[in-house]
C-alpha cells in the first residue's frame, strides 16, 4: 500500500484547517497542498510547504518595498528575461518543501543534489517497511549499446526473460526482508518473536536489504535549486524511475509557480545551448553549405546529436 489509511485520515484532518495569512500565497498549489501523488508502485510525491510565488521573484528582482509586480504581461517578461540570461537568486527566493517516498537505489542518485535540506527516514530507529520497488514489465529492458549507463527503452525484455526476472527480483526481496526480520528477532509491526532472543540491532540487520527497498524523507529546496535538479532528472537522459518522480513535481511547480515554470520550459526544457562549434555548423547550414563532422571540432556523438537536435 502506498499510504496507509492512518496516514490519509491524518493529511485529510490537515486539509480541513484553514489560517489566513498576509503571506503571499498560491492558489493552485494550495488545492493540491499535503496531498499525495503516487509513483511507482509505493513511492509518492507530496507537498508539505512552500514559501513565496511569481509574485516573489519579481518583487526580489526589483527589490521592491511593496508586492513589487506590474502589469501580468510585464511581470511574466521579467522572470523570462531572468531565467533566459541566468540571473538566478530571485528564484532562490522561493522555497518548497516535499515528502518523497522513493526506492533506495532511487535516492542514491538523488541525494547528490546537494542544494537541499534533507531529514530521512531512520533505520536504525525504525523497522524497515515490507515494500520493494518490482517494476513493471515493460520496463525490464536491455542495456543500451550506445548510452553505456543505461538501459534501451525500445529493447524490451521478451515475456519468458521478464516473467524469470521479475520471480528473481521477487524472490530475493522477500528472503532478504524475513532474514531482516529474523535477524532482529521482531515482526513487521515491531512484535518480538522469539521472548529468548536478543535480537539484532536495527542498524546492523539492515545492511542485508536491497536497493529496492523504499525510504522517506522530508526535501527542502529552493526554486533556482529545485529548477537544476528537474532539468537533469526530468530529462531523457535520467533513469526512469528518477525521471517520473521529476514529472510529477513539474506538474507541482507548474501550479506552484506558472510564469517560472513557463520560463523554465521555454529557456531550458525546449531551449539548447550550443558550443561555438556547433554554432559554426549551424550557421553555415543557414547558408546552404555543407556540413560534416570531420573538422567540424565536434565528437561523432556531439555532431549526432547536434544533427537529432535540428532533425537532420
Ligand atoms: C544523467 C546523469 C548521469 C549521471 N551519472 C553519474 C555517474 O555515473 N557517476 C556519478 O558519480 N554521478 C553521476 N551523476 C550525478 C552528477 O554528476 C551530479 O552529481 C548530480 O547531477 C548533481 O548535480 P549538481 O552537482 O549540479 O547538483 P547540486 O549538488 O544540486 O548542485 C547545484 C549546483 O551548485 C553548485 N555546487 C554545489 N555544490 C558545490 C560544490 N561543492 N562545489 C562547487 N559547486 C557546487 C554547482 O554549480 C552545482 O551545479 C549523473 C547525473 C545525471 C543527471
Amino acid at each position: 500500500m502506498v499510504i496507509k489509511k492512518e496516514q490519509l485520515a491524518e493529511i485529510s484532518e490537515l486539509r480541513a484547517q484553514s489560517n489566513q495569512t498576509l503571506r503571499p500565497v498560491s492558489h493552485e498549489l494550495e488545492k493540491v497542498i499535503y496531498q499525495p501523488f503516487t509513483v511507482l508502485d509505493h513511492g509518492f510525491v507530496r507537498v508539505i510547504d512552500y514559501m513565496g510565488n511569481d509574485d516573489s521573484v519579481v518583487q526580489a528582482a526589483r527589490v521592491s518595498y511593496g508586492s513589487g509586480t506590474k502589469k501580468v504581461n510585464a511581470d511574466k517578461a521579467l522572470i523570462n528575461y531572468l531565467m533566459a540570461h541566468r540571473h538566478t537568486t530571485p528564484f532562490e527566493m522561493c522555497e518548497i518543501k516535499f515528502h518523497i517516498k522513493l526506492p533506495i537505489f532511487v535516492a542514491r542518485q538523488w541525494i547528490r543534489h546537494r542544494t537541499a535540506s534533507v531529514n530521512e527516514y531512520s533505520a536504525r530507529y525504525s523497522i524497515v517497511e515490507d515494500e520493494f520497488y518490482i517494476p513493471q514489465a515493460q520496463h525490464l529492458s536491455a542495456q543500451s549499446t550506445v548510452n553505456h549507463q543505461g538501459r534501451d527503452e525500445n529493447k524490451v525484455l521478451n515475456a519468458d526473460e521478464q516473467k524469470h526476472v521479475l520471480k528473481l527480483l521477487k524472490e530475493d526481496s522477500s528472503k532478504a526482508y524475513n532474514d531482516y526480520l529474523e535477524m532482529i528477532n521482531q515482526d513487521s509491526s515491531g512484535n518480538i518473536v522469539d521472548e529468548s532472543k536478543e535480537g539484532l540491532a536495527r542498524e546492523l540487520a539492515r545492511m542485508n536489504l536491497p536497493l529496492n527497498c523504499y525510504t522517506q524523507w522530508y526535501w527542502k529546496i529552493d526554486l533556482h535549486n529545485l529548477l537544476h535538479f528537474l532539468n537533469l532528472r526530468a530529462d531523457k537522459h535520467a533513469q526512469y524511475e528518477i525521471r517520473v518522480y521529476a514529472q510529477i513535481m513539474l506538474d507541482l511547480v507548474k501550479k506552484w509557480v506558472p510564469n517560472c515554470y513557463d520560463a523554465f520550459v521555454k529557456n531550458n526544457q525546449t531551449g539548447k545551448n550550443f558550443s561555438g562549434p556547433a554554432l559554426l555548423i549551424i550557421k553555415k547550414l543557414l547558408r546552404g553549405e555543407k556540413v560534416s563532422q570531420e573538422g567540424s571540432g565536434l565528437s561523432a556523438r556531439e555532431f549526432s546529436e547536434l544533427m537529432t537536435i535540428l532533425d537532420l
